[in-house]
């Protein structure tokens, strides 16, 4: 089994995965919400961190990013002490981007000023659409008035925030989404990223679309609603800085851009991905995996004395566990490594430096693709100058298939 080492920390990721229910469309990993279980969780976290901190070796971190699951169940003073921990453990910039991803089902008024007071400085709002009957059909637990309250507390809340909306949702029509988007941009939030429906295996939706039971809209028609999308908030004056992601000016989300320049990142609790820089891994989507191996005793975080580190510590999950597996480990080829950081790069607007590939891996980009440029240069999906490469607006609408040609 390869080993994680971590030159560089950058980011850290945290998976808080409780729901209080689950949606019909959603893959990540989360179990029901219960106080104990949350307790276990966090005293098993201490030690997750403790574990990653001594296999990094430059500790600062530049972005956290607290996701789910549904983060805002969580209680603002155990964040409150895992971001102690985290800077107890790492050297966090003072500038650093602290995000919270928030369900407003989950959220009061009093909870969004207490995340902001355990450190949050920014939050990612999952209001998903403000058509009442899309919400329902996609199990969410507000309508769209509970949506608008909660978005008004956190704009008077936080400066920097971003807002999640699904489009092209079954029976949704153009005019549907047009109503979203306007709905949204009265807020005028700093950051926008918009997803269309994705059927994903292992959920009820799944089943659903395999038995003709749900019929997503045409590909035509989630092309017109992204296209649509591209002009109303460009001519609100956000910019389209990446496949998904919209923001006002100064607003773009740190913690992801580490993830598109292929930088390393650590990424901690069930289900989790990280990247040490050459292996990527992913923690076993298993709670009860987790627990064995980082809390075997079960502590209860809520009996521990403030954050009493000796008496974690007596867990004894830092030794080499031969029984048990916490995670996956996939060390890259170089030819995967390539591809992935086009991929990547490729998915700013920003696009792929030549010097910079060249710094990272010794090798001129254009000589390994010469082809695939050339063909997807002649499909109008890509275009260059002499020193970087980038999507045309055609190649963003077929990102997917663009990004298949590199890897
Ligand atoms: S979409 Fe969010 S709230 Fe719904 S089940 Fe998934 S993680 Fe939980």
């Amino acid at each position: 089994m390869p080993k994680l080492n971590f030159k560089h920390a950058n980011a850290i990721y945290l998976h808080l995965p409780f729901c209080s229910s689950k949606c019909p469309y959603c893959d990540f990993y989360s179990v029901q919400y219960t106080k104990k279980g949350v307790g276990q969780y966090w005293a098993a976290l201490f030690m997750e961190l403790e574990d990653l901190a001594a296999k990094t070796e430059n500790k600062l971190v530049k972005t956290i990013y607290f996701g789910g699951g549904t983060p805002s169940l969580i209680e603002p003073n155990l964040i409150k002490d895992i971001i102690k921990k985290i800077k107890n453990k790492f050297k966090v910039t003072p500038t650093a981007e602290i995000t919270m991803e928030i369900n407003p089902a989950s959220v009061s008024e009093e909870k969004i000023i207490n995340f902001k007071r355990a450190g949050i400085n920014r939050l990612s709002i999952g209001i998903q659409s403000f058509n009442n009957q899309h919400l329902s059909f996609l199990g969410r637990k507000t309508n769209s008035l509970q949506n608008k309250k909660i978005l008004k507390l956190v704009a008077n809340n936080f400066k920097n925030y971003s807002v999640d909306l699904i489009f092209a949702l079954p029976d949704q029509s153009l005019e549907d989404f047009e109503k979203d988007l306007k709905e949204l941009l009265d807020f005028f939030p700093p950051h926008i990223s918009l997803y269309n429906l994705e059927i994903h295996e292992n959920t009820p939706f799944y089943q659903k679309y395999n038995q003709g039971k749900l019929k997503l809209p045409t590909e035509e028609l989630d092309a017109q609603m992204y296209k649509l999308a591209l002009n109303k908030l460009k001519q609100a004056g956000y910019q389209h800085y990446e496949i998904s992601n919209f923001s006002q000016k100064g607003y773009r989300a740190q913690h992801n851009y580490i993830y598109w320049l292929y930088q390393p990142y650590l990424a901690l609790g069930p289900g989790a991905s990280g990247f040490d820089g050459n292996c990527r891994y992913q923690n076993l989507s298993n709670l009860n995996y987790y627990l064995d191996y980082y809390n075997p005793q079960r502590l209860d975080y809520y009996d521990l004395d403030d954050y009493n580190l000796e008496k974690l510590k007596k867990i004894d999950c830092l030794r080499d566990h031969k029984k048990n597996k916490i995670r996956n480990i996939t060390c890259l080829k170089p030819k995967e490594k390539w591809g992935e950081y086009s991929f990547l790069a490729l998915r700013t607007d920003l696009g792929l430096f030549y010097h910079k590939f060249y710094q990272k891996f010794g090798l001129e980009f254009k000589s390994i693709y010469k082809e695939e440029i050339a063909e997807l240069k002649a499909l109008d999906l890509l275009k260059e100058n002499n020193e970087r490469i980038k999507l045309t607006t055609r190649g963003k609408e077929v990102a997917n298939e663009v990004f298949l040609k590199f890897l």
